[in-house]
């Protein structure tokens, strides 16, 4: 094992080009296309990962296509942990690993959401075989993404592993997955209006990377999740085919560039400080999604205060260190430009109405955040991400000059 050697916590992605996903197919019956792939790839030896409901929805029928074509499979069904959540802790990586070692696994199929996609993830990459995607819901953008996010000794890190061979993404399976799962889907692809207007906040105030390419793919998508909303929430093959390649999409965009800086923003270090809390409470973890739709609507009102204010607050003197020291000048100076580009991001009644007509949760009581988790994630969750310089950080930090 660890032939790839572990290479610590890591936040940056490499730049593997999207191209290296050998196959990406999204449509009704994918799932029927795996075994032949699997036998045309020469694999002898799968391991099959579920948790419980992930092996009812398909693990069992791909099971048994798989081992008709004389492949031998090992399903590791992942199990819950006290609260009764699927999570990607040291229990669930070791269960996979040992597993993979004790079968001799050749390939990993991962048959579920994103969190067994992530123990699949660090697992495969540890054994040092690859890992197929088959997504079981639309819920979360990272099915493709090379990061593996996994709690050690209760702390959350994101390490750097390997991105899917292929995705085999089947409409038949994704039409079943219960409607709050599609709904987080809905929220996190919401959630890019922030995270696009955050990264060009970065390019514009600090001179950092910037993809107009990338930025494209991700607005595209959203758009197309935006306009099929309807669709989406009813379920519709059409919607969920929709919403599903978005996702990808968004993943593929995050690729292209080589960091998360598309797909993440100001929303997203909201949603990992709650979620941060809810691992040292010990409470049941919410759907991230369905807390990125709600965090992207806070921002957008957040950020719609900022700009009321003007840009004479940056003016003064403010607490920027190294090498961000020059941001309030440049800020004040290109202040119009920023406006313009928030003003790309919608009303938060407007995101509302969207996460309502998807049918999640669209506040913080609807989701079970505390006012007082909130005011202290609004002031504090820049730093889970220190790297980044997202108006919530340049806000904050502002605030402290003061
Ligand atoms: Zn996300």
């Amino acid at each position: 094992m660890m032939k790839n050697g572990y290479q610590g916590p890591v936040e940056q992605a490499g730049s593997q080009p999207a191209a290296e996903i050998d196959r990406i197919c999204t449509e009704t019956g994918a799932i029927a296309k795996l075994p032949l792939y699997l036998e045309e790839k020469g694999f002898e030896r799968a391991s099959l990962v579920v948790d419980r409901t992930t092996y009812e929805a398909a693990g069992r029928g791909l099971e048994a296509a798989v081992s008709r074509t004389g492949i031998r499979v090992h399903t590791t069904i992942i199990l819950p942990d006290a609260e009764g959540d699927v999570i990607a802790d040291e229990a669930s990586i070791i269960q996979l690993i040992l597993d993979i070692q004790n079968h001799g696994a050749e390939v990993v199929l991962a048959v579920g959401g994103g969190t067994l996609h992530d123990i699949c993830r660090y697992s495969a990459y540890t054994a040092g075989i690859p890992f197929i995607s088959i997504p079981t819901a639309p819920s979360v953008d990272g099915f493709n993404s090379k990061g593996a996010p996994i709690i050690v000794r209760g702390e959350k890190k994101t390490i750097l592993a390997i991105g899917p061979l292929a995705i085999f993404a089947d409409l038949d399976i994704l039409v079943q997955a219960p409607s709050r799962l599609v709904a987080a889907g809905f929220g996190d692809m919401l959630g890019k209006y922030t995270s696009l207007f955050d990264w060009k906040f970065e390019a514009v105030v600090t001179g950092g990377l910037y993809l107009e390419k990338s930025a494209e793919m991700t607005r595209a998508a959203l758009e197309s999740c935006v306009r099929a909303a309807e669709s989406i929430a009813a379920r519709q093959e059409d919607g969920i085919r929709t919403l599903m390649s978005a996702l990808v999409e968004s993943g593929l965009a995050m690729l292209l560039f080589g960091q998360s800086h598309p797909a993440s923003g100001a929303e997203h270090h909201l949603s990992h400080y709650w979620e941060m809390e809810y691992l040292r409470l010990g409470k049941r973890q919410l759907l991230h999604g369905a807390k990125v739709g709600v965090a992207c609507m806070e921002i957008s009102q957040l950020y719609r205060r900022i700009a009321h204010e003007g840009p004479a607050p940056w003016m003064l003197r403010d607490g920027f260190m190294n090498p961000e020291k020059d941001a309030g000048q440049t800020i004040a100076a290109r202040w119009e430009e920023i406006c313009r580009e928030l003003g790309r991001i919608p009303e938060p009644e407007q995101l509302t109405e969207l996460l309502a007509a998807a049918g999640g949760p669209v506040s913080i009581a609807e989701l079970g955040v505390s006012s007082e988790l909130l005011a202290r994630s609004l002031r504090e969750a820049h730093r889970v991400r220190p790297g980044r310089f997202t108006l919530l950080k340049a806000y904050n930090e502002r605030a402290t000059a003061r």
